[in-house]
């Protein structure tokens, strides 16, 4: 059986800079799994190459969805194979109500009429999302409200790999911990999930089936509980210091490397 996302020998990044050094991942129809990594370790980049956003350019390795190559393919084609990612920032549409809106994008992706409206009845019982269906898209909701919104869109499209970037920033933790059940929730044989994360608070509520650590571009180690217990207590200073990656000093600092939420995001 072909994995949902085998990912191998992943060269990427913009015409000024590699960002991706040869990255390798597997992820198998029914399975979790998560990638951590510090700010500015290319989670995000990865996400942007997967889905074929045309900044990035891809100079080797492959991107397999269920056994088809996506590189070289555009956007919308990537996403009518089966790829999806959630927005790493939902945006609000007043105006149009949720259940419009899923309907629409769940006809766009080949549903029929009968089938979108059933299974949006079913999911937003799932994911507790009934009250919100005849309201505005996101309008009002919650940081944690509107991650469950797009959970429960991508468990009514049903894509063969669901990415999900930095699906627990800016949550207070009661948010994260929804968030983590709502992943979980969302499982299902016929699909593959990727989670992305910068911080590792979020394993305290769920177990993928496999983590993976990503520094500078490549996946360094990967592992289940006894990682996620490693990156809670030490961060990702005591990954690097176990295998002996020196940390890079020129790495250009960003806004986003100067906030931190709990003390465990060492
Ligand atoms: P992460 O999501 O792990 O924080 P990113 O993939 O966003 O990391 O970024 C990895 C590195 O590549 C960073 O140094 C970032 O500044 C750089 N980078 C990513 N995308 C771009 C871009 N479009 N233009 C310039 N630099 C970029
Ligand atoms: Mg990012």
């Amino acid at each position: 059986m072909n994995l949902a996302l085998k990912v191998s020998g992943l060269v990427a990044g913009i015409p000024s800079k590699q960002i991706l050094n040869g990255l390798d991942i597997e992820v198998p129809f029914g399975e979790v799994h998560a990638i951590m990594g510090p700010n500015g370790s290319g989670k995000s980049t990865l996400c942007h190459v997967l889905t074929g956003n045309p900044a990035y350019e891809v100079t080797a390795g492959s991107v397999l969805l269920d056994g088809t190559e996506l590189i070289g393919r555009p956007v919308d084609e990537r996403a009518r194979l089966g790829l999806l990612q959630s927005f790493q920032y939902p945006t609000e549409v007043p105006g149009v109500r949720l259940r419009e809106f899923v309907f629409e994008v769940a006809v766009a992706h080949g549903l029929s009429p009968e089938e979108a409206e059933e299974r949006i009845e079913r999911e937003a019982a799932r994911f507790g999302m009934d009250r919100f269906l005849d309201r505005s898209v996101n309008e009002d909701l919650s940081g944690g409200e509107k991650k469950r919104s797009e959970i429960f869109q991508m468990a009514v499209l049903r894509p063969k790999v669901a990415l999900l970037d930095e699906i627990d920033s800016g949550l207070d933790i009661d948010a994260v911990r929804q968030v983590a059940e709502a992943v979980e929730e969302m499982r299902s044989p016929e699909m593959g999930t990727l989670m992305i994360t910068h911080y590792s608070r979020i394993l305290r509520y769920m177990t993928p089936d496999r983590i993976h650590v990503m520094i500078d571009g490549r996946i360094v180690d990967s592992g289940s509980r006894e990682l996620a217990d490693e990156l809670e207590a030490g961060g990702y200073e005591a990954v690097r210091q176990r295998l002996g990656l020196v940390k890079q000093t020129t790495a250009e600092k960003r806004p986003s490397d100067f906030f931190t939420e709990t003390p465990f995001d060492v």
